[in-house]
This record gives C-alpha cells, sequence and structure tokens, in this order.
C-alpha cells in the first residue's frame, strides 16, 4: 500500500532551500501548516474510495476523485437565501439616508430601497430596482467582492464587523424575479439607428440591452462559441453554478432588439473600419484576451491559468479534467486564486500560490486569501520565479528567488527554494492585444474620456480592454451602460 505524503512537516527531498540561506535546512511546509482534505471548515473537499487514479497518482491525470465528489466540491458557494433568511438578513440593513453602500456599488445600486422591498415582501420589485442600474445584477450578486465594495461600506460592518448580506439578498431578489419570468424592461419605438458592439462580455452586454431599452437595434459580435466573455469562460465554476450565465444571457435577450453574433472576431473577421461605416456606433467591449509572460527558461512547460479555468468552465465532465497531484500557481489575484481552488477541488494533493510581494499586494482580496486558505491552498510570498525545471516537457519543479521590496524594485535576497510541481499556472495578469489601427491607447488599453469615448470618432469602449476597467465584472457592466447613454444621447443629437 502506499503511504500518503503528510500534507505538512514533510521531508528536505520534497523541497528544499537553499543550502545556507534563509530557508536551509528547512521544509517550506514545515512553515506553512495545511488542513488535511475532507476535514476543511466551510468547503467540502471530498476524497473518497480508491479508483484508478487518487490524489496520489504522479503527474498531470483526470479523475482524482471519486465520480460523486465532483458536484459536492463545486457546489454553489455561498448557498442562496431562502425568503425566511432572505426577511431576517433584510430587517438588519438600517436603510441609511445617504447610504454609504450605495457609493461603494459601482453601478450604483439603490440598495436600501431593493432591501427594503425584499423586508415588505415584494423581491420582484427589488429585482426592478436592481436590474434598473445593472441588468448582470444576478451574476453580480454571485460573484462581486462584495467584502471590498458595498458590505465594506455598511455602517453595519464598522459598528458590528458583520455587514448586512447586500450580495446575497441581490441573488434572492434576482433570483425569484427571473424564476417568475419578470423581464421588466421594454424597449422604446425603434430609432432605425444600428450599434455594433464588439465583445459579449458584461461590458458588452450591458451596453447592448440599454442601447435596445432606447430603440436602436444592437448586433453583439464576438470571437467565442458562446456569449457571456469572462462570465461564461473565466469566473470560477462554484460561483456560477448550473449554466447561470447562459441563463442570465436568454433572459437579458427578452428585452428584444439585440442580434448576438458569435465566431467572429475582430481583426480577423471584421474591421473597425466596416464596422463603422456599415454602423451608427461602434462599442468595443474586448476584455483582455492576452496573458502575460513569465519570461523565465522552462516557462513552455507552464500553463494559462485563464485557459485551464477556460476548459474546467466548458468541460461537460469535471472527472475527465486532467490535474497535477503537486500544483504550483504563479501570481496573486483573482485569477491565482480560483485557478489554485479549483485545482484542489478537481483533487490536487498540494497547491500553492507563490506571489512576489507581500499579502497586502496581492490583488486577491482578504476574503478570497481565506478561502483560498480553507480549501487548502497555500500562500507563499516575496517570492519571484526564476526557471520551471522538468523533463520531456513535463514540469517537475519550479524554482523560485525571495525578494525584498526595496525603492528600486524587488531585489533578490540571494536565497532560493524550489517547490515540486507536475503542474505549473501562470497567472499574472493580462493583457490587450490585436487593438485596431487609429485607437489611442493609455497604459497598453483603449484610452476613453467620460463615458467611454475613444479617440475614433463614433467609437465607444468600456470594461477590461480600457484604463478605467479595474477587472471587475460590476465595473464593466458600469461602464457597458454609461457607454450606451452616451452613444443614444449622440444619436438624439443631444
Ligand atoms: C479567472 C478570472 C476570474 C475572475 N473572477 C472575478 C470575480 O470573481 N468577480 C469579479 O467581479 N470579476 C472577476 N474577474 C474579472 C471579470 O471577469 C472581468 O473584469 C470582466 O469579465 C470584464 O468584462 P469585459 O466585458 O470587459 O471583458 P470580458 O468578460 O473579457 O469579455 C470580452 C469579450 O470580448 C470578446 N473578444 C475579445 N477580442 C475580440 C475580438 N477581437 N473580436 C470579437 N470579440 C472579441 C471575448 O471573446 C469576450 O467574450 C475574473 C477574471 C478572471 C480572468
Ligand atoms: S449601509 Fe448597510 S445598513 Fe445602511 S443602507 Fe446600506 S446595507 Fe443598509
Amino acid at each position: 500500500m502506499r503511504r500518503r505524503r503528510p500534507l505538512y512537516a514533510t521531508g528536505a527531498d520534497e523541497e528544499s532551500a537553499t543550502p545556507g540561506g534563509r530557508g536551509a535546512g528547512v521544509n517550506i511546509y514545515r512553515l506553512i501548516k495545511i488542513p488535511a482534505c475532507g476535514s476543511l471548515p466551510g468547503i467540502k473537499v471530498r476524497q473518497e474510495a480508491s479508483l484508478s487514479n487518487s490524489q496520489l497518482t504522479p503527474g498531470v491525470v483526470p479523475g482524482r476523485l471519486p465520480a460523486t465528489a465532483y458536484a459536492a466540491n463545486f457546489a454553489d458557494v455561498p448557498p442562496p437565501l431562502d425568503p425566511y433568511e432572505a426577511r431576517v438578513a433584510a430587517d438588519r440593513c438600517y436603510f441609511c439616508h445617504d447610504a454609504p453602500c450605495i457609493t461603494a456599488c459601482p453601478t450604483a445600486i439603490d440598495i436600501p430601497l431593493f432591501i427594503r422591498q425584499i423586508a415588505t415582501g415584494t423581491p420582484e420589485a427589488a429585482a426592478t430596482t436592481i436590474w434598473a442600474q445593472n441588468i448582470l445584477g444576478g451574476m453580480c450578486a454571485r460573484v462581486c467582492p462584495t467584502e471590498t465594495l458595498c458590505e465594506e461600506a455598511c455602517v453595519r460592518e464598522e459598528a458590528e464587523g458583520k455587514p448586512v448580506e447586500i450580495g446575497r439578498l441581490q441573488r434572492f431578489a434576482t433570483d425569484r424575479a427571473r424564476a417568475g419570468g419578470l423581464h421588466p424592461f421594454a424597449r422604446a419605438a425603434a430609432t432605425g439607428r444600428r450599434v455594433a458592439v464588439v465583445g459579449a462580455g458584461p461590458a458588452g452586454l450591458a451596453c447592448a440591452h440599454r442601447l435596445a431599452r432606447h430603440g436602436h437595434d444592437v448586433t453583439v459580435f464576438d470571437a467565442r462559441e458562446k456569449p457571456g466573455g469572462l462570465n461564461e469562460y473565466g469566473l470560477a465554476a462554484y460561483k456560477t453554478t448550473g449554466g447561470f450565465a447562459q441563463d442570465e444571457i436568454a433572459w437579458l435577450l427578452a428585452v428584444g432588439g439585440i442580434t448576438i453574433v458569435t465566431g467572429r472576431a475582430l481583426g480577423r473577421d471584421l474591421t473597425l473600419e466596416a464596422l463603422r461605416r456599415d454602423f451608427d456606433a461602434v462599442f468595443l467591449g474586448l476584455g483582455l484576451a492576452a496573458t502575460n509572460a513569465l519570461g523565465i527558461p522552462g516557462e513552455a512547460m507552464a500553463t494559462d491559468a485563464v485557459d485551464f479555468i477556460a476548459r474546467l468552465r466548458q468541460t461537460p465532465d469535471l472527472a475527465a479534467l486532467p490535474v497535477g497531484r503537486d500544483v504550483v500557481v504563479i501570481g496573486g489575484g483573482m485569477t491565482a486564486v480560483d485557478a489554485g481552488v479549483q485545482s484542489r477541488l478537481l483533487g490536487a494533493e498540494t497547491v500553492t500560490i507563490v506571489y512576489r510581494r507581500g499579502r497586502e499586494r496581492m490583488g486577491a482580496s482578504g476574503h478570497e486569501q481565506e478561502h483560498a486558505a480553507t480549501a487548502g491552498v497555500r500562500i507563499v510570498t516575496g517570492a519571484a520565479p526564476v526557471a520551471i525545471l522538468g523533463e520531456g516537457g513535463a514540469a517537475r519543479a519550479v524554482e523560485f528567488a525571495y525578494v525584498e521590496e526595496e525603492p528600486k524594485g524587488l531585489v533578490p535576497t540571494g536565497e532560493t527554494f524550489r517547490l515540486r510541481a507536475d503542474q505549473v499556472f501562470k497567472a499574472i495578469g493580462q493583457r490587450l492585444e490585436g487593438v485596431p489601427a487609429g485607437l489611442a491607447l493609455e497604459g497598453g488599453r483603449i484610452r476613453t474620456e467620460g463615458p467611454g469615448r475613444t479617440s475614433l470618432a463614433g467609437v465607444w469602449a468600456g470594461g477590461d480592454c480600457t484604463p478605467a476597467g479595474e477587472d471587475l465584472t460590476v465595473t464593466a457592466v458600469a461602464q457597458g451602460r454609461d457607454a450606451a447613454e452616451d452613444i443614444h444621447a449622440r444619436l438624439a443629437g443631444r
């Protein structure tokens, strides 16, 4: 029988530090305790019965867990509120005048109003309040980092350290109203104006819906097979279960006047010049399709975390998705956490996120870092990758150098360590590529002024592809919506 490796305090053969360096003779596992699988508070990482592959199988293989474990591991987090819980949660709201939660919401939803509507037993009215500002309010209720937005600003968070559960209440209202078939917006009389939207992510969809409400005809082009952008291909599977992204899009299209054309890429099948000629206005919501490179030896053995997550989101069978036994994720943002946590939920035995700066500089919020720890993912900070080591194109380990932050930047301390890894994910940020000629850029993204106006007349942009994008779904929605209002005003001759 094979012995299970201990999850901490392993021998020096597992992972070693530079002789004589800060970690000399110390295994990094000794420094950070990882809870054993199956005993994780809040998250159930199931491992039962023996299979052809297990958590201990070396390499990158599918089916590390029993078939029944996947559904449980990828269940809704957190689960929805039932009507009684929603009433109780709504009753905690003080319905503040000048509510700070509204200011903290990028889409400025009237939060006290919708919570009062829930409290008075009218969740459909609450949903209408939410959708009036944020047409993807259902998805945002699931994926917004509310702990750094509305709930952080909630007065009850400051007073008691326990905010009103705004995100879960928003989900309660929008889910109830959608399930009841409510789409509370009708189109205005047709204007005869046509607008092209490129990119069917949150920015493009929000823009399209608002334009359609104003009576314009909208055609949304997207390079991929399905609409939704990162709602469909990027967000963590356990945040948006049960095909929610496509359901929400189908519901959004009920407004009418929107045609979605998939498999058509700007720069390959379409030109900006032709779109400007054929349509009255163009909105670009391209997101950030390319990923940054590590620039270290052995990089070819690493996988883009975003590609891995897209495969995970699209697979009909999570058990068929290969994952490493020892996974190392390089990066410190939401993508790094999502790749790490989901690798673990797929059955990776060890998952380590390594970030070059301190925890306080990580793009992933404190809440997300805690979520990673709860799932048994450890986070090592202050270390930069030096090389990925392996043979035959397969990774075996990653070498890191400890670094310190100094005014001139990150400086190696001279100490190094290696982590065993048969799968390495890079999650060090995305970038824009293939920007049509003639558009002015700022920091590698499409420069915009005011509500998304680009340097080209008749062309607007919003979401992650602009410098104003905050790499948040809700911000992309706000920018798409606001650009649509500006396009409408321009088309109406105001
Ligand atoms: C792994 C991951 C996890 C995330 N988790 C969260 C989260 O939990 N919460 C949160 O708030 N935010 C999260 N984000 C960020 C959030 O997903 C984005 O900020 C948001 O999706 C941006 O919306 P967008 O419409 O600007 O771009 P995208 O969602 O990227 O959509 C852009 C669309 O444009 C299309 N496109 C691109 N180029 C072309 C072209 N040339 N021609 C035609 N179509 C094109 C793409 O196919 C895509 O459909 C996450 C991001 C990632 C990568
Ligand atoms: S700040 Fe908190 S208590 Fe006040 S209105 Fe917003 S959710 Fe309610």
